[in-house]
């Protein structure tokens, strides 16, 4: 049996938030000196990063995504107006504030910073002791922001994506496969003999067990826009994005083994550890049906998994009757 920590950890864990010194703040300007200066105004408050070169900025957000984007107007490549007006309009950056830090004065200039979707103006030379309480107050409006979301979609036990974040951003990701002719993967997962598991060991053991599984679930998960849900009690909904049926049923088939593999005692079950069963469809490219249908359809072949034996993988594409 692995340890358990009871409520205070788990809440802690899912509760744990960022603070102003754990933000990153990327600052884009050509001349080096400017770069130097903020960077080194902020370094006390934030951890900063900088790029001289514009058309590093998105690549560099894919792999890290700052808290605050702090760009300079006239740059050679992309002005910073345009590079703002692609970050508001890229997926892992709409939602990052932009500030422009800039000599540039005009009225013009500043009312299309403002439409490009800044969120505030600071003109060069900076006053360090403004600089520093603007990036403040961005930074706290955005670490409430992302509290408020986190607690509004997440699932307080797991920390894993609750029914509301299911039922209102899933069908916006389905529409947009829809439109570009992708397909969805949905594999429905659900903890086998788990009312014996709480029989024996108790809820807070229970609930220590839920919290380990949907780690390792999330720990499966390959892609940035793939996403796991607490359907319900013991049940686990995963949505991968652009997928084949081979890679979802790998993906599935790697959830099942590697919940197995954490051997957490359960003498309610014939394996006499912690399984899970699965079931997963497709949907196809053209003609996507709804996402209730997925879900049902997902769900069927899990009841399928069930009734083969569960502690395996069941799907659309074909049979798959290994235990684990
Ligand atoms: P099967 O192998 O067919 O899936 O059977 P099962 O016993 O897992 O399924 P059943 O639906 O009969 O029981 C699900 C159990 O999950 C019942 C409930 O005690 C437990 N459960 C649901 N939510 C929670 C929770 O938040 N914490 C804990 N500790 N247990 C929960
Ligand atoms: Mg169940
Ligand atoms: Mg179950």
């Amino acid at each position: 049996m692995t340890q358990t920590t009871g409520y205070t950890t788990l809440e802690a864990s899912v509760y744990a938030s960022k603070g102003l010194a754990d933000c990153t703040v990327l600052v884009v300007d050509d001349e080096r000196s400017s770069c130097l200066v903020v960077t080194t105004i902020l370094s006390d408050m934030v951890q900063c990063k900088f790029l001289h070169d514009p058309a590093r900025v998105i690549g560099f957000c894919e792999q890290l995504p700052p808290d605050l984007i702090i760009l300079d107007i006239n740059m050679p490549g992309i002005n910073g107006i345009e590079l703002c007006q692609q970050l508001k309009q890229h997926r892992t950056t709409s939602a990052c504030p932009v500030m422009f830090i800039t000599g540039e004065g005009n009225a013009e200039t500043q009312n299309m910073c403002w439409q490009a979707g800044a969120s505030d103006y600071v003109r060069k030379p900076v006053i360090a002791s403004t600089l520093v309480h603007r990036v403040k107050n961005i930074l706290q409006s955005k670490l409430r922001l992302d509290l408020l979301t986190e607690l509004t979609f997440k699932d307080q036990l797991t920390a894993l994506y609750n029914r509301y974040y299911l039922f209102t951003e899933i069908p916006t990701q389905l529409k947009r496969l829809s439109r570009e002719r992708k397909s969805l993967g949905v594999i429905m997962i659900d903890i086998d003999y788990f009312k014996g598991f709480n029989d024996r060991y108790g809820h807070v053991v229970g609930d220590k067990c839920l919290f380990d599984v949907a780690q390792t679930l999330k720990e499966q998960l390959p892609g940035p826009h793939d996403s796991i849900v607490r359907f319900g009690g013991e049940e686990f909904s995963v949505f991968l994005p652009d997928t084949t049926p081979e890679k979802c049923r790998n993906i599935g088939q790697s959830m099942v083994d590697a919940v197995a593999n954490l051997s957490i005692d359960n003498e309610a079950s014939p394996l006499a550890k912690v399984t899970i069963s699965a079931g997963y469809v497709i949907s196809p490219p053209s003609n996507t049906p709804g996402l209730e249908q997925l879900l049902s359809e997902a769900d069927l072949y899990l009841y399928e998994a069930k009734l083969a034996g569960k502690a395996r993988i069941q799907g659309s594409s074909e049979q798959q009757n290994r235990p684990c």
